[in-house]
């Protein structure tokens, strides 16, 4: 059996391998944790899932904690989440305070684990409040931000900003979204992972199951969003695209979506885009359980276009999923899907449904120019976005931030 890295060689070359070892040389035996909300659902969980064992074949004492919290501390993050990202929703004072204890509960389960370490990887806000609980700590604790945050709603970063500015230092995902803060700042993009179940070639035959598993139509397009019921996601917006185009192509629509135990609006949000899909048979809104990851795969697979029409999208994992199975983009023009979508090269940035439906109708009829985009997006994902990359970004910031 080879080892992990051994499998990526293939994928990424061995320079890149090797480099990744030298780079981890220096760092074996350090301990670092990171810490999050969730194990399944989100890209951040998706990411973590590889990350950690790759650090770990590197020599480097890597772990992965996850804080536990009650129903109304998932409230209070997501409004959070959705504050930052620019919604002004206010937070009362006692989700506030129970924010608060859910995070000393944790950071005395955690204590072990933290205390010691030489670096502690924080990861968004809802384990932000773990920093204060540890005035004795002995290694860096760096915090790292997923969200979009270039607009946040201003008292809620205010808020949080008297947890985060204690950090030794936090990584963003795009410049753009860095707020001030007295410490310093590292901009990394997020990746995926090309051998995961996600990720990985799929078998003819299994593609074949997932047309008659879905009940999909081989012969004729199909346009898919993967994502989380999030209203940022929009995905009543996918379905007026979808209606646009309709009344000119014999498209389908697949909606594919799970929750995150970390968000609770997940089930509220489905029921809008039910009640928008209403008996269209062309509609196929599928709920799917945290692990369904060779589904999601077969399916951006079996998918003529992907869309991800955010209107806010820390960098958006999907994209980049999409776009190493060889499919253009039609993304929101937001965030981090900027990173990913180059505009008539990977995909299309929009700005509305209207937008969406002009690029997937456009696409359509224009095959050569789906393939030659299908093409440049995979060799983009390729080059930009892949976990090897990522790790060389945190191997390079951790050499900076311990010597
Ligand atoms: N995902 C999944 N099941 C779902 C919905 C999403 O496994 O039902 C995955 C998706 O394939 C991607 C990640 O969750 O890997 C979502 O990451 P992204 O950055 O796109 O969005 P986030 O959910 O973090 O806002």
């Amino acid at each position: 059996m080879s080892s992990l890295l051994e499998r990526y060689e293939e994928i990424v070359g061995t320079e890149v391998i090797h480099q990744l070892r030298q780079l981890a040389e220096p760092l074996k035996g350090v301990r670092t944790v990171h810490v999050n909300s969730t194990r399944e659902g989100g890209g951040v969980a998706e990411i973590l899932h590889r990350l950690v064992p790759l650090k770990q074949e590197l020599g480097i004492h890597a772990s992965w904690e996850v804080i536990e919290g009650n129903a109304a501390f998932y409230k209070c993050t997501k409004r959070m989440h959705n504050a930052f990202q620019g919604t002004p929703v206010e937070i009362p004072p006692g989700l506030l305070e129970n924010y608060e204890t859910i995070n000393e509960e944790n950071a005395g389960k955690l204590r072990p684990a933290l205390q010691d370490s030489d670096l502690v990887f924080i990861h968004d806000p809802q384990p932000a409040g773990l920093l204060r609980y540890f005035s004795e700590r002995k290694g860096k604790w760096i915090w790292r931000c997923h969200i979009d945050a270039s607009r946040p709603h201003r008292p809620v970063w205010k808020y949080l900003k008297r947890f985060v500015r204690g950090y030794d230092a936090s990584i963003w995902s795009l410049a753009e979204f860095a707020q001030p803060l007295p410490h310093p700042m590292y901009v990394i993009a997020p990746s995926i992972d090309p051998i995961s179940e996600k990720n990985a070639d799929v078998s003819a035959e299994e593609i074949q199951d997932t047309y008659s598993r879905w009940n999909l139509d081989p012969k004729r397009p199909i346009i898919t969003q993967v994502s989380r019921f999030d209203r940022f996601k929009d995905p009543v917006g996918v379905i007026q695209a979808y209606r646009m185009v309709r009344g000119f192509i014999p498209v389908q629509l697949v909606l594919a979506g799970g929750g995150a135990t970390d968000d609770p609006e997940g089930g509220e949000v489905l029921e809008e885009v039910k009640l928008a899909a209403g008996d269209d048979p062309d509609i196929h809104i599928l709920e799917l359980p945290p692990d369904a990851h060779r589904e999601i795969n077969a399916i951006q697979r079996v998918s003529t276009i992907i869309l991800q029409k955010s209107t806010r999208e820390g960098f958006g994992l999907t994209v980049t999923e999409a776009m190493w199975k060889g499919k253009p983009v039609i993304g929101g023009d937001t965030g981090g899907i900027r990173l990913q979508v180059i505009n008539h090269h990977t995909g299309f940035r929009v700005n509305s449904p209207e937008g969406a439906a002009l690029r997937i109708r456009y696409l359509l009829k224009n095959r050569d120019k789906l393939r030659e985009m299908g093409h440049k997006a995979r060799q983009f994902a390729l080059e930009n976005f892949l976990i090897t990359r990522h790790l060389r970004e945190y191997l390079t910031l951790m050499l900076a931030i311990m010597y």
